[in-house]
Formats: structure tokens, C-alpha cells, sequence
């Protein structure tokens, strides 16, 4: 019997009240995704929470590349000595991201440029874990989101949130294929399946079906 768990860590960072993931297993390695740590504080939490439960990061993942979920991966690359996975279709963002912090009056601490593009159907190891990698554009352009079949959960960033959805009105958004993506990748996902988001609270694969507004609008 395969004892393998994986825990997930979230922490909620700043002013766009971002969630940031740790997932980690029983040897102690660990993912990071969409590092939203934007100041001394915050980064001082994420490192001081690492340390107390002496994990050892070994790979940094971006569901998408807007400024909200990539403000610490420089601090993060810097600090591990980790790569950097994403889609190749969000090297746009990366490039504007910087932009968008200054006009938001915002710190940018420039992100480096991904070192391994990644989609659909490749595998993300960590310890003695695996993420498959889903290609769920539509919010952005390259957006992914990582699904563990046995403990039944998704790390889908801003695809689908609690009782709604992504919005599609930055450059490479589209609302129809944020649905597509949301019909085909996410609605085909057992019931059951915990959906990890990048705001707000979670949720999972049966209360969208059910109460989702624009799901719903889409069958009536
Ligand atoms: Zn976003």
C-alpha cells in the first residue's frame, strides 16, 4: 500500500490577497507555486515557515505569470537555488510584468526568465510525488494547473474560483477558451476533486458543477 501524502501549504500574499502554495511529501521535498511574497514580511514568513519544517524546495512552478503570483520568485530562485517551470506562452507576461507593478506603484523585483517550459500531460516530480501539468488557458494565454490523481486535488490558479471565474480582459485572455479549458480539463475531474485557487477560498469540482454561475450559464 502506498502510504505517499502530499500536504498543501498556502499562504496569502500581498495586496491582491494572492494564494501561494508549498506542497510537500514525507521526504521533506517540496514545490513552490506562484510565489506571492512581496515584501521583507512576507518573504520573511515563507522562509521562516520552510525552515520550521525543514523542507527542502527543489523546483518553483507559475500557474501564469501576472504580477500577482510571480512577485517572489526571484527572492524564492535566489534564496533555493531552484529552477523555474511554466508554460512558454507566458513569457509575454513575465516581460510586462513589471509594467503593471508600475502602475499599481508597486516594488518589481524582475523575476528571471523560466529555465524549463512545461504543458499538457508533462509530469512534475517532487520526493516521491507527481503532478501531471493541465493546459488551461483562457485567464492568460499559457496558464496551467497541476493535478494530483490520487489524493484528487488541482493547483489551478486563477482558472476557476469559488462560484466563478477568472477574468479574461488582460492581454491573452479569452472567455471562451477559459470555458473550453474549464469544460475539458477541469469539469471532466471527479466530483471530489479539491480545487486549489489563486484567490479566495477553495473549493471543488461538484459545488462548481452545481453552483457555479457561468457553468450554469452555459447549460441553460
Ligand atoms: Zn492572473
Amino acid at each position: 500500500m502506498d502510504t505517499q501524502v502530499i500536504k498543501i501549504k498556502s499562504f496569502t500574499f500581498n495586496p491582491f490577497y494572492e494564494n501561494m502554495y508549498v506542497l510537500f511529501d514525507e521526504t521533506g521535498e517540496c514545490v513552490i507555486i506562484d510565489p506571492g511574497c512581496s515584501s521583507e514580511r512576507e518573504r520573511s514568513a515563507l522562509a521562516a515557515w520552510i525552515e520550521s519544517e525543514k523542507l527542502t524546495p527543489v523546483k518553483l512552478l507559475n500557474t501564469h505569470c501576472h504580477i500577482d503570483h510571480i512577485l517572489g520568485n526571484a527572492f524564492v530562485m535566489d534564496k533555493y537555488q531552484i529552477k523555474l517551470y511554466t508554460n512558454e506562452a507566458e513569457i509575454e507576461n513575465l516581460r510586462s510584468a513589471d509594467i503593471y507593478a508600475s502602475t499599481y506603484g508597486m516594488p518589481t523585483p524582475k523575476s528571471p526568465m523560466p529555465d524549463i517550459f512545461i504543458g499538457d500531460g508533462d509530469e512534475i516530480t517532487f520526493g516521491n510525488s507527481t503532478l501531471k501539468v493541465l493546459f488551461v488557458p483562457g485567464h492568460s494565454a499559457g496558464h496551467i494547473a497541476f493535478y494530483n490523481s490520487e489524493q484528487n486535488f488541482v493547483i489551478n490558479g486563477d482558472v476557476l474560483f469559488h462560484e466563478s471565474i477568472g477574468r479574461t480582459d488582460l492581454p491573452g485572455g479569452d472567455f471562451n477558451t477559459l470555458m473550453h479549458s474549464i469544460q475539458t480539463h477541469l469539469l471532466t475531474l471527479p466530483d471530489a476533486t479539491m480545487v486549489y485557487c489563486g484567490h479566495g477560498s477553495e473549493t471543488n469540482i461538484g459545488h462548481e458543477r452545481l453552483h457555479n454561475p457561468y457553468i450554469n450559464m452555459q447549460h441553460s
